[in-house]
C-alpha cells in the first residue's frame, strides 16, 4: 500500500472505530436507565499523530486528553493555530510532577491528575488571569496499591476542601483508574466505591458534575457504575506502540 491509502485505510478505521464506541456507550447507557448523552466522551490521542485526532475531530470529536506534557502542549498549539474558532478540549490526564505544572495550567481546559495539593497550588498559581479557570478532578485509588497515584477514599474529603478554595482551579469531581482486570464483577466494585465517595462528596459540592472513569476494556462497567466522562484510547485509535 502506498502512503496516502495506509493513512486513509487508518481514518476509516478510526471514525467506524468512533462509531462503534459512540454505539457502545448509548447502549450502556440505556442498560443502565441513564438518559442518552449522559456519558461524554473523551478521546485519549496520547501517544498518536496530529492526523488521527484531526479525523476524530472530522466525526464530531472534540473533547481529548493526554498524559505527556510536552506532546500534548504541542498538538494543543498546534490545532489552535489552524483553526482557533474550532472549540476543542483538552484534557490532561498524566501523572503530574511539580516543575511541570506551568505549561499544563497555561494550555490544558481540564486536569484530571490531581492527587496532591501542592500540584493544586501550583496549577491554581500559574493559571493565566486571561484564561477561564481550570477544570479539576481529585485521582482516587481505590485500589490501595502504593505504586498506583491517586489519594484514598478516606484522604478524598480533605483534599477537595483544599482544592475548592482555590482561586482559578474549578473542581468539576473525581477521576480514577482502578487496577487491570479482566473480572467484570472486580470491575464493577472499585467502580462502584468511587461512586458512593461522588454522590456522598457531591451534597457539598454543588460544582460535581463530573465522574471520569471507564476506559476501552471496562467502559460498560463504568458506565453501568455512573461514570459521566469514560477516557477512551485503544479502542479508537487502535493498540499504542
Ligand atoms: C491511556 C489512558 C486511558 C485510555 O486507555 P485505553 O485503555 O487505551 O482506552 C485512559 N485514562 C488514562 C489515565 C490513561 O492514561
Amino acid at each position: 500500500m502506498s502512503d496516502h491509502d495506509m493513512t486513509a485505510t487508518l481514518d476509516t478505521q478510526i471514525s467506524q472505530n468512533l462509531e462503534a464506541v459512540r454505539q457502545q456507550i448509548q447502549t450502556a447507557e440505556e442498560k443502565a436507565n441513564r438518559p442518552h448523552g449522559s456519558v461524554n466522551l473523551l478521546a485519549v490521542s496520547k501517544t498518536k499523530p496530529i492526523s488521527a485526532i484531526k479525523t476524530a475531530i472530522d466525526c464530531g470529536q472534540t473533547h481529548f486528553g493526554e498524559n505527556y506534557v510536552q506532546e500534548g502542549v504541542e498538538k494543543i498549539k498546534y490545532f489552535r493555530e489552524i483553526s482557533p474558532q474550532h472549540p476543542l478540549c483538552w484534557h490532561f490526564i498524566g501523572p503530574i510532577q511539580s516543575n511541570k505544572t506551568k505549561p499544563i495550567a497555561e494550555h490544558f481546559d481540564w486536569v484530571h491528575s490531581i492527587d496532591r495539593l501542592k500540584i493544586a497550588e501550583r496549577l491554581s498559581h500559574q493559571r493565566p488571569a486571561s484564561t477561564s479557570p481550570l477544570q479539576v478532578l481529585i485521582q482516587v485509588n481505590t485500589s490501595q496499591e502504593e505504586s498506583k497515584s491517586g489519594v484514598s477514599i478516606e484522604e478524598a474529603e480533605q483534599l477537595c476542601q483544599q482544592v475548592s478554595q482555590l482561586p482559578n482551579l474549578e473542581l468539576r469531581g473525581l477521576m480514577s483508574i482502578p487496577s487491570a482486570t479482566q473480572d467484570p464483577h472486580m470491575q464493577r466494585q472499585a467502580f462502584l466505591q468511587l461512586s458512593d465517595l461522588y454522590q456522598s462528596l457531591k451534597k457539598n459540592y454543588p460544582s460535581f458534575d463530573t465522574l471520569s472513569m471507564g476506559m476501552s476494556a471496562d467502559m460498560n462497567a463504568a458506565v453501568d457504575m455512573g461514570s459521566t466522562m469514560v477516557r477512551i484510547g485503544t479502542a479508537i485509535f487502535g493498540a499504542r506502540g
